[in-house]
């Protein structure tokens, strides 16, 4: 029997595969797979979820207008720049859709995001990586990579699942390097939770022309994974395009709720930031006293490299502990672990002690 054939590039596309969330005969986990907000979201966002239960029957507002309101006055951002999405993984998907398509070229660091390469292909257009240089995305590997055939680049700063971040004026290299047919998204997922003076999210970079997205989530810091919410801050030539090719009500209602409430809650953001602050140089210090390599993160999470993976895999099991392999972002020796809470990061370190001792 023939059946239908998906176009070009879809069958070669590797399914994302998220982080585990259960282990076998286990109650107790701490899931520490998928970077999520080891506290939660905040009190303010979870009550204006609850209160959009009497309206379900209701379409959201198509335009996100009150959330784009919101963003835009927190960040002072201009709210027509903003598009919101169901998830930044939808704007992601969006733009290379729109920008890249069969015979074009998508840049990617080596070790980038694992979007990047699903969205590049489900566009059919052609992935191109890029090698990196001490686990950090290359500038100029990117600008060597570049062809007349290139439509679109994506760099995630800092990037996920090294941790790993290239600072403002790189990014300002990296656009003033890249011809200005050629569209540069920032990822800056991880943004809230960076503390170095030269970090930049990239917004400049978009108000400076008409070439460069910045996109950000609420999965992260603001612990609205489950709600799928993101959004991109864009020259009026890309909002153009992306309100043409989104879903008229591709953001849900209790999501936009939520969103307003946990964006306006600024002092939870510093708490969740302080948080992260305390937690991530212990653990990385810990790990490392132990003689684990472990890559230099600004986000939160680590990643740490094993010489016997499996052995540091079953020592968390057995603590409770999911980590999330990355042997498909090219650390088939490593594990990224999230910051949990004080009592999750104490079990990794006891976990990984037993190796040790
Ligand atoms: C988690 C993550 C995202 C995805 O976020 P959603 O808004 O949940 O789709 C995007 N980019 C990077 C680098 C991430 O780690």
């Amino acid at each position: 029997m023939t059946v239908p054939a998906p176009r070009a590039g879809v069958l070669e596309i590797s399914p994302y595969v998220g982080g585990e969330s259960d282990i076998e005969g286990v109650e107790n986990i701490v899931k520490l797979s998928s970077n999520e907000n080891a506290l939660g979201p905040s009190p303010r966002a979870v009550e204006a979820f609850g209160r959009m239960a009497s309206s379900l029957h209701l379409y959201p507002d198509g335009a996100s207008d009150e959330l784009r309101a919101a963003i835009g006055e927190v960040h002072g951002l201009d709210p027509d720049r903003i598009v919101c999405g169901s998830g930044s993984d939808e704007l992601l998907s969006l733009l290379s859709h729109a920008y890249a398509g069969p015979g074009d070229e998508v840049i990617y660091p080596e070790h980038g995001f694992a979007m990047y390469p699903i969205a590049t292909r489900a566009a059919g257009a052609h992935p191109v990586v890029a090698p990196e240089t001490d686990f950090t995305t290359d500038v100029d590997a990117i600008l060597a990579a570049v062809t007349t055939r290139t439509k679109l680049v994506f760099v995630a700063n800092p990037n996920n699942p090294t941790g790993t971040y290239i600072s403002g004026d790189e990014l300002v290299r990296l656009r003033e390097g890249l011809p200005e047919s050629v569209l540069l998204v920032v990822d800056a997922a991880y943004a809230e939770y960076v503390g170095r003076n030269d970090y930049a999210d990239g917004r400049e970079l978009v108000e400076a022309g008409g070439n460069t997205v910045m996109t950000r989530t609420f999965s992260k810091i603001y612990g609205l994974a489950a709600l799928r919410l993101g959004w991109a801050y864009c020259p009026s030539n890309v909002v153009d395009v992306l309100q043409r090719v989104r879903g008229p009500f591709n953001v849900n209602a209790a999501a936009q709720a939520a969103g307003v409430a946990a964006i306006r809650d600024a002092g939870y953001v510093q708490f969740s930031r302080a948080h992260n602050d305390k937690w991530l140089p212990w653990l990385t210090d810990e790990v490392r006293a132990m003689g684990f390599e472990v890559l230099p993160s600004v986000g939160n999470f680590i990643l740490i490299r094993f010489p016997d993976v499996e052995a540091a895999f079953a020592a968390l099991q057995s603590h409770g502990v999911i980590p999330r392999r990355v042997a498909g972002y090219g650390f088939p020796d490593g594990l990224r672990i999230t910051v949990g809470r004080e009592e999750d990061n104490r079990a990794v370190v006891a976990a990984l002690g037993t190796l040790v001792s």
